[in-house]
């Protein structure tokens, strides 16, 4: 029987800083299910008592959505790339969450979106960041890493690239969404008004950021890790995060691990999160939920918020965050989904 155990952590570096991180793990063990799936939606959630029950339902929903459509590849025998990009691919269409559709704005009030996927079978990997106009980053992403002799490609180069392989452009206007468009306000705002005077515009976790992601293990064992981001509110233009940096915010290995991070990329880049729990695991022998708890303690102890997904080549899975919360979701026992927000 699949054991589901939720526990809070209270390591060292947590205490430090203050914070617990929330863990879930969740071993294979009988379970009927021939493959793991895990998707999330950014640990940038809105704050429990603001959050309507209308409004849970809508989230709730794009968790959903996103795992049946990696499911149903999954389910006919489909691979885990394949099931990681259709769950993403969901995720962007979805303008609840900080990617494609609902990308946050850059200082300028433009929408430069980053994405990546990488198979753990062969290693290979594509990423992309700083685009513009793709409707769906993710298919840009595997894009350059099955059809270009390169891992990465940003801005203009990459939206050439999409344009001669057919990937659906857009303009612009596409992305524009108005609560992305108030946060960027708020957070000008408070910026203007200095620290102290920035005391009334309090910015929240889901103003600033968000990701979204998922991680698989097919019938046939192998890994696959995707993940797409807006980035953070109000960045630079040209600012890049970890989620297209392999190793940072993705990763995967079918001799460890598939790992896809959400949180400031800043630290996450720093503390090579995703990669780290692959390394820790080949090199160490640590489990998957040991590496993983490791790995993000790391980035906390530089000063990252944020959490992950992950699974690996055993089929264990955990899904982890030292925020408030974190959209997220998996096929559990007997196929039913299970969908979670907060600790
Ligand atoms: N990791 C993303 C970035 O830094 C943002 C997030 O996941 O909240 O671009």
């Amino acid at each position: 029987m699949v054991k589901l155990t939720c526990l809070a952590i209270g390591c060292l570096a947590f205490a430090l800083c203050g914070m617990v991180a929330h863990a879930q793990e969740i071993s294979p063990g009988m379970n009927s299910q021939k493959f793991q799936l895990v998707v999330h939606g950014g640990a940038g959630t809105i704050e429990r008592s603001k959050m309507t029950p209308e409004n849970e339902q809508e989230y709730r929903a794009g968790i959903e959505n996103a795992l049946r459509a990696g499911c149903k590849i999954l389910q006919g025998g489909g691979s885990s790339l394949a099931a990681v990009e259709a769950s993403v691919r969901v995720l962007e269409d979805d303008p609840h969450f900080n990617a494609g559709k609902g990308s946050v704005f850059t200082s300028t009030g433009t929408n430069e979106m980053d994405a990546a996927i990488m198979d753990g079978k062969t290693l290979a990997a594509g990423a992309v960041a700083g685009i513009e106009h793709v409707r769906n980053p993710i298919i840009l992403a595997r894009a350059i890493m099955e059809k270009s002799k390169h891992v990465m490609m940003i801005g203009a180069g990459a939206e050439e690239f999409a344009k001669r392989n057919g990937i659906e452009l857009t303009d612009a206007k596409y992305f524009f969404t108005q609560d992305r468009w108030d946060a960027l306000q708020k957070m000008k705002a408070a910026e203007k008004a200095g620290v102290d005077g920035g005391k009334k515009f309090i910015i929240s976790d889901a103003e600033q950021h968000g990701t979204v992601g998922a991680v698989a293990r097919d019938a046939q064992e192998n890994l696959a890790a995707a993940t797409s981001t807006g980035g953070t509110t109000n960045k630079l233009p040209g600012r890049v995060g970890d989620s297209p940096v392999i190793g940072a915010g993705t990763y995967a290995d079918n001799a460890t691990c598939a790992v896809s991070c959400t949180g400031d990329g800043e630290f996450f880049i720093r503390a090579a999160v995703a990669h780290q729990v692959s390394a820790l695991m080949e090199l160490r022998g640590m489990s998957l939920s040991e590496a993983a708890k490791r790995a993000l303690a790391q980035a906390q102890k530089l000063g990252g918020t944020g959490g992950l997904i992950a699974v690996d080549k055993n089929g264990n899975v955990a899904l982890l965050f030292n925020t408030s919360g974190m959209y997220r979701g998996f096929v559990g026992e007997d196929g039913k989904f299970v969908i979670e927000i907060y600790k």
